[in-house]
């Protein structure tokens, strides 16, 4: 069967002998050796100033809402993963949903204006599929009325805009090492800053809330990442550049395959490559289920991604047009390391005979 994600694992070996390094050290958790050496390299790999790594991403959404102090309302995307909107109901914020341009499935910065309020503290956009958002135009946005800005780039590893990383926008993005993640460190995140004052907040507020044998934050938390994640995400952050090639090759595979007959992201102009998903659009809900069923009658599982738009799901708000059409005939297509031209062919195949029919 072909699921529409898989893990990728490194070699066992590389995995073990850094097991071995953390036998010998007894340094399982807090700030460990091996944490250390994979902030630094993902910070040197992503081009920017502070990586803190966390025990996964939705913990690094909300430990941004904190280290920025937000309150009342946050303007976001409709168009996201779930935990998107949940950490922001965990936090006791307001999601309020503005909906998104139809073409890059990024949150509509022509819309945001109408949503501010005396209430609003952020905007938290998304890097949807790791296409990069208008980033200047929000920052001109958030400048102009006082907010803040978090991005949640859970999918945009290592996306540069205009040749340099995409993290590097916004007063925090956030990043998820989830195991089925581009990168992965089994379960981990992490958050990215510029700014020192923020780094030091963000290091404190993910131990407890420590800052010395005497004083502590009032708003701490445990959201730490242990050794044994690490070394999981330093194996991994070795072959990354093949893991990108080799995905890089199966997008362009499916793209060729299936361009004729539908639609796919625009991505940003000033993007580099994408490499995390391969989304397409179909005309309708019933063409995009006739595709489903017949793919999972061949075994092969692609997934409705992102489904249902989350304004349906947190709130009363039917207003986000855009997004709830989008979600109905958007469809993830299989993407992994391991996947085969041959797999590859045999999607695009039974997609075209559905469609086509
Ligand atoms: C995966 C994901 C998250 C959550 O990350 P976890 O590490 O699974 O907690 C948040 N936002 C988006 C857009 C994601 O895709």
């Amino acid at each position: 069967m072909t699921p529409v994600t898989k893990p990728y694992l490194p070699d066992i070996n590389k995995l073990k002998s850094y097991i071995d390094e953390i036998y010998k050290s007894e340094h399982l958790t807090n700030s460990g050796p091996l944490l250390k050496k994979l902030e630094a390299r993902l910070a040197d790999y992503l081009g920017v100033k502070h990586v803190i790594c966390v025990a996964n991403g939705s913990l690094a959404l909300q430990v941004a809402y904190k280290a920025l102090e937000l309150e009342g309302e946050v303007i976001t995307t409709p168009f996201s993963f779930a935990a998107t909107t949940s950490t922001l109901q965990w936090e006791k914020l307001t999601p309020v949903f503005c909906d998104i341009d139809n073409k890059t499935y990024n949150i509509d910065n022509n819309l945001i204006d109408k949503y501010i309020t005396n209430n609003t503290s952020a905007i938290l956009p998304v890097h949807v599929f790791g296409n990069p958002c208008n980033v200047s135009e929000i920052e001109s946005i958030a400048k102009k009325n006082g907010l803040k800005v978090i991005y949640d780039a859970a999918h945009a590893f290592g996306v540069e805009y205009k040749g340099e990383s995409v993290l590097k926008y916004g007063d925090i993005s956030t990043l998820s090492f989830h195991a089925t993640k581009l990168f992965h460190t089994v379960e981990g995140g992490a958050l990215i800053t510029e700014c020192d004052v923020l780094e030091k907040k963000i290091r404190e507020l993910i131990n407890f809330g420590i800052i010395d044998s005497n004083s502590f934050l009032n708003s701490g938390t445990n959201a730490k990442m242990n050794e044994f994640e690490a070394a999981m995400g330093l194996c991994v952050l070795d072959d990354i550049e093949e893991i990108k090639v080799t995905r890089n090759k199966i997008i362009r595979l499916y793209k060729n395959n299936l361009k004729d007959i539908l639609q796919f992201q625009e991505i940003n102009e000033y993007s580099s490559e994408l490499s995390s998903y391969i989304p397409i659009v179909f005309e309708s809900e019933e063409s995009l289920l006739n595709v489903k069923l017949k793919l999972e009658e061949n075994e092969i599982y692609p997934r409705r991604y992102f489904y249902p738009s989350l304004n349906e799901i947190y709130t009363e708000d039917t207003n986000c047009i855009e997004s709830s059409s989008l979600s109905k005939k958007i469809l993830c297509l299989p993407l992994f390391f391991e996947l085969k031209e041959n797999d590859v062919n045999k999607i695009c195949k039974i997609i075209k005979e559905v469609i086509c029919d």
